[in-house]
């Protein structure tokens, strides 16, 4: 390529082939980068969705020994499904993923679909989790265009639109797409490689790592000393906040656990007995456990956690107790190996290592008896 046409080239024109060397050279050893299987390719972008790969590492291991095929996926049964996702968060994910595994078993005979289209029509995939397993299993040109991708691209391009307006991401998608090698190989790798490099050296939350960069000799970001004002994006509405007054109970050894609603928010998942509300003073918690059926025997302590999801933020105040009475039938009363079998969502983590702290104290206690 001659220096001429170089310079004519916009920085996105540029960037493929300096970023496909330094993404053979650098690129950090995954597991899901090993294989072209659409199955575990697909597992790794459901997980990695609002996720760290650092916390996604084991799950993902985890996940696939449990599960090694789609078919098994789809036989799973709910409860192991949801405990091996167990503290990944956004359970929906996991739910979506069977569902989809039962269409490709039921309606497809086991055949994975291999066009964008086709995977963006499973349940739970999106834009970008479809072109993500189109190209990484099937070396399809299709760009995958997240967060890290936007940054990446708006400082490259000293792109000063909101990004996170949707036409913007739109433009920035069509942008990646007329650039994006058509050869499959490099296909295949393109999309890790604008991830990588907006994970690991155009990265948020501090200076970008302009040093290590494949593409900082025509950055027009770094050459214009905006990058580290880019991406703009529009303020984002606060958390609303939700106050919540949960109950830890423990009768004759065994911890009180009830279903959550099999729609919204944590759906379906089970959780400490819990109200909405601020929490009351210790003796109108103890009046509240009658609701339930029960009576306080003993008040223990009171425990306060916080927990944010993506639009709401719960501020819990948890009241332990000790009761007796028949209780309601929605609670079911779990020892310690029944807890750990339980799905518990880690926004009652603090509650939840309360409820085992217990149940190994009752199990020492019943010993010395
Ligand atoms: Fe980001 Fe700097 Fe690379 Fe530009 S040169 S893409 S700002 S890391």
């Amino acid at each position: 390529m001659s220096d001429m046409k170089k310079t004519t080239e916009s920085p996105l024109e540029r960037l493929p082939e300096p970023l496909l060397a330094w993404y053979r050279l650098r690129a950090r050893d995954l597991p899901w980068r090993r294989t072209s299987d659409p199955y575990p390719i697909w597992v790794s972008e459901i997980m990695l969705q609002q996720t760290r790969v650092a916390a996604v590492l084991g799950y993902y291991a985890r996940f696939l020994e449990a599960f090694p095929s789609v078919e098994a996926l789809a036989q799973a049964p709910e409860d192991r499904l949801l405990k091996l996702w167990e503290g990944l968060g956004y359970y929906s994910r996991a739910r979506n993923l069977q569902r989809a595994a039962r269409l490709i078993t039921e309606e497809r005979g086991g055949r994975f679909p291999d066009t964008y289209e086709g995977l963006l029509a499973l349940p739970g995939v999106g834009d970008y989790t479809a072109s993500a397993v189109a190209s990484a299993a099937f070396g399809l040109p299709e760009p995958a265009v997240d967060g890290n991708v936007l940054r990446a691209v708006a400082r490259l391009t000293d792109c000063r639109d909101d990004v996170l307006d949707p036409a913007v991401k739109k433009r920035v998608r069509a942008a990646v797409g007329a650039v994006m090698p058509r050869r499959a190989e490099d296909a295949r790798v393109f999309n890790q490689a604008m991830m990588e490099l907006g994970a690991t050296v155009c990265i948020p939350g501090g200076p970008p790592r302009c040093g290590e960069c494949p593409a900082a000799e025509f950055c027009r970001g770094r050459l214009r000393g905006t990058a580290e004002t880019l991406p703009v994006r529009r303020a984002k509405k606060p958390r609303r906040v939700e106050e919540r007054t949960v109950y830890v109970l423990e009768r004759d050894g065994r911890i009180a656990l009830r279903r959550r609603p099999e729609t919204g928010l944590l759906a379906g998942l089970w959780e400490f007995p819990n109200t909405e509300g601020p929490p009351p003073d210790a003796a109108s918690a103890a009046d509240a456990v009658a609701d339930w059926g029960l009576t306080a025997a003993e008040w223990r302590e009171k425990l306060t956690a916080r927990h944010l999801f993506t639009h709401v933020e719960w501020r819990m105040t948890g009241y332990v107790l000790r009761v007796r009475g028949p209780g309601a039938p929605e609670l079911l009363w779990v020892d310690g190996p029944g807890l750990a079998e339980c799905a518990v969502p880690s926004a009652f983590a603090r509650y939840y290592a309360e409820a085992r702290r217990l149940l190994g104290a009752e199990t020492e206690h019943q010993r010395d008896r």
